[in-house]
């Protein structure tokens, strides 16, 4: 059985899925629910971004990701 650990919130998952169960953001891997709480923190900083673009975006994904792994939370 492989076992990951979630950069941000260390809980472990087991038999991980990517893009399903985990997620690889800026080297780092993920669980489901702190890809939820960064994509939500994220589209409160999209609502005053003008321009868009895909790449503030996952700049801004990969940045938030790095923040929260220090941290250890979203
Ligand atoms: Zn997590």
């Amino acid at each position: 059985m492989i076992t990951t650990t979630c950069d941000i919130c260390k809980k472990k998952m087991d038999d991980p899925i990517n893009e399903r169960t985990f997620f690889r953001y800026a080297e780092t891997s993920i669980c489901e629910p702190c890809k939820d709480n960064l994509e939500q923190n994220i589209r409160t900083q999209i609502r005053g971004k003008d321009p868009f673009t895909m790449e503030w975006y996952e700049k801004t994904l990969k940045d938030s990701c790095t923040k929260a792994c220090q941290k250890g939370k979203v």
